[in-house]
């Protein structure tokens, strides 16, 4: 007898938030999803979950949801609710208008991690043979962009390098700038459980973070280093390595370009890059750099795990450059224990990436300008492609204001709240003459839309997500998507009303057509993933089963390559007016800008965002826990409640981005990564003063 409430049944599928990728059984009552429960055989959890995980079903069916597609003149209209028909045909009639007036390249898209690899590649398609451009970009843009072009430079692959299991056999775990166990927890566990076993740990983050000291885990060494410093760190820790003796010189002998080798070696080894020298820039003491960098380069397996306090740096393509050098050089890339390792933020980032979501790149990373890629591309689609990139997210803002950029698709991505430089969002968005935006919600950005095409969540889709370690997981559909039409659909009907015709039947067939144009997923269809439960990309003729380690003989690349990593401060300084330095993150219990999350039953408990402050700088300012402080930056302004915290260093206070209403992103620079346009999230001049409650 089941009882009210019980599962009668289940259905494997993929959590929808941070990049760990858990499989999960979605638990039935009828149409209804009673419960998430971890999946044994899950390839990337092993049965395990977080909290979010385990709630993630609630916010599908919230009365949030929009479910009618609706349509407006101008965006001071009130919305009108119309069909399906309607609103597409008024979707694709507007970008049409658009492009015969200002031309092909005033119009693009954006594409979400959020979405399934099949509904990101046929965003990407539309833009590059519908609209006939490269204006299309991803979310990724504002994340791990310079994962993408940092990893990809120097081993040759716009990815991690190891599987999460990888790390059960890792003698040192050097995290820098990741937070792993609010982050990204299962894999936090995980790595808890190897530093409980005796693997060194070595923490590079402004915080006390809580791999820093928790029950029976400790770090070797804390290099609170001062934010958007990393890149003078990493020199540090590379000119200990490279004055002391302490290089795997065999190793880069037979697997790296010599020639780059020396370069490297001989700048890291001036001694302006020394821990010495750089300890008045980065504020961590030279000793406890040369510790940290003699433990990792001599302690066994070596393994680095990074995150946003990385990428999202105006030197953030700089610090991945510096990572892949450190572990190239120590011999720590090509075997289980070791590597380098992008902790991703959302749960198809690399998916998204993967896709051909950004401008310079189609699918499987390669370049547009490439004649016979693009020749593949043009044969299977049936068009002739631009060589020329598209415009990035950044650069779509710039092109609005100045009147050349008038028509926006995005797809699962909310601009207005999760980019930087808030004011300059929201002006480029006001000038546009067409924003299509397809979501679950009326979020901040569909506030300045012309059409609203109501999106499905992922309990309402069929696909597959592809995690931080590269494995490609099966999403399944477990209730009707409440829109009527899944994204997919959606996509395919406005390139169908734009003149370009696709006429896919299901999500399978699409990945057919993406492993046929992939190298990485040539082995990969559906009927694999049912049988192998997921695969890890490359998986092709090479790698028929999958690739759970990379360049393991040789780098994709051929000879990895080293890269001089010039340390240049940002422009962002503090000043007797913003004194402070603002970073940001994210808190376990919330997953991004909270769209889901905050409409889900565990939100009670971080229902706000707060100021974290060192008590020095509380006291100096007159600031108790939890009283209401003012924060200024040269952007905007905005007002927090003050979390006072040991957690801080002085000098250095802290937010999340989880609530509309906090408007962190009001006061962050429109700073950016000098090679991928990654915004500098991490390091904004403030002042933070005490107000009375707003
Ligand atoms: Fe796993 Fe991340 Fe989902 Fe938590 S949020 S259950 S760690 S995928």
């Amino acid at each position: 007898v089941i009882e009210q409430g019980q599962p009668e049944h289940g259905i494997v599928t993929t959590c929808a938030y941070c990049g760990v990728g858990c499989a999960f059984v979605a638990e039935m009552k009828g149409s209804e999803v009673v419960r998430m429960t971890p999946y044994k055989d899950g390839g990337a959890n092993h049965g395990h979950s977080c909290v979010k995980g385990r709630f993630a079903f609630g916010y599908a069916t919230h009365k949030d949801r929009i479910t009618k597609p609706m349509i407006r003149e101008k965006i001071t209209d009130a919305w009108r609710e119309v069909s399906w028909e309607e609103a597409i045909g008024y979707a694709a009639s507007r970008f049409k208008a658009i492009q015969e007036k200002y031309g092909r390249q005033s119009v693009g898209g954006i594409t979400s991690s959020r979405c399934t690899n099949e509904e990101t590649y046929l965003v990407q398609k539309l833009v590059r043979a519908g609209f006939g451009n490269n204006n299309v970009d991803t979310c990724a843009r504002v994340c791990h962009s310079p994962t993408g072009y940092g990893l990809k430079r120097t081993l040759g692959e716009s990815s991690g390098t190891q599987n999460f299991d990888s790390v059960m056999k890792s003698d040192v775990i050097l995290v820098i700038g990741a937070n792993p166990t609010d982050g990204h927890p299962v894999f936090g566990s995980l790595m808890k459980k190897r530093l409980r076993q005796g693997a060194k740990l070595i923490v590079a983050d402004p915080r006390n973070i809580d791999l820093v000291k928790s029950p029976h885990v400790q770090a070797e060494y804390h290099l609170k280093l001062k934010p958007g410093t990393n890149v003078a760190l990493v020199n540090s820790l590379a000119h200990v390595i490279v004055t002391e003796g302490l290089l795997n010189e065999a190793y880069v002998a037979e697997r790296c370009d010599m020639e780059s080798y020396a370069k490297w070696k001989s700048f890291v080894a001036e001694e302006r890059n020394s821990p010495e020298a750089m300890e008045a820039v980065t504020g961590v003491a030279a000793d406890a750099v040369r510790g940290a960098a003699r433990l990792y380069a001599t302690g066994g397996n070596g393994a680095i795990y990074y995150g946003l306090g990385v990428t999202e740096h105006s030197q953030g393509s700089t610090t991945v450059i510096g990572i892949a050098n450190l572990a190239m050089a120590t011999g720590n890339v090509g075997r289980e224990g070791v590597g380098v390792n992008p902790l991703r933020g959302q749960n198809n980032v690399q998916g998204s990436c993967d896709m051909g979501s950004f401008p310079h790149e189609l699918p499987g990373y390669r370049h547009v300008s490439e004649p016979a890629t693009r020749g593949l591309f043009e044969k299977e689609w049936g068009v002739t492609l631009e060589s020329e990139p598209g415009l990035r997210i950044p650069n779509m803002f710039s092109a609005a204001l100045d009147g050349t950029f008038l028509g926006l698709y995005v797809e699962g991505e909310d601009i207005a709240q999760s980019d930087p430089d808030t004011q300059h969002v929201l002006s480029a968005l006001s000038a546009m003459e067409c924003v299509v935006v397809q979501d679950l919600f009326l979020n901040e950005t569909a506030k300045f839309a012309h059409v609203f095409l109501p999106g499905s969540s992922f309990l309402e889709k069929d696909g597959t997500f592809t995690n931080a370690e590269r494995r490609i997981s099966r999403v399944r559909k477990v209730m009707a998507p409440l829109g009527g039409k899944a994204d997919w659909e959606v996509t395919q009907a406005l390139s169908n009303a734009l003149g370009y015709p696709m006429n896919y039947k299901d999500p399978s067939e699409i990945m057919d057509e993406i492993a046929r144009l992939t190298p990485q997923f040539h082995g990969v269809s559906y009927a694999k993933l049912e049988e192998k439960g997921s695969i890890q990309w490359p998986c092709n003729d090479e790698a028929p089963e999958g690739t759970p380690l990379m360049h393991v003989d040789h780098f994709v690349r051929g000879k990895g390559l080293f890269q001089v990593t010039e340390y240049v401060p940002t422009e962002e300084r503090t000043s007797s007016k913003y004194p402070l330095i603002l970073t940001t993150g994210r808190i376990l219990s919330q997953y991004n800008v909270g769209a889901q999350t905050r409409r889900t039953a565990n939100t009670a408990w971080h229902p706000e965002d707060r100021l974290e402050i060192h008590p020095h700088d509380a006291e100096d300012r007159g600031i108790k826990d939890g009283a209401w402080v003012g924060i200024k930056s040269r952007s905007g302004e905005t007002v927090l409640r003050a979390l006072v915290s040991e957690r801080m260093q002085p000098g250095v206070v802290y937010t999340t981005f989880h609530h509309p209403f906090s408007g962190a992103n009001v006061i962050t620079t429109d700073n950016s990564d000098w090679a991928t346009n990654c915004p500098e999230y991490k390091v904004t001049a403030v002042q933070v003063l005490p107000v009375t409650q707003p």
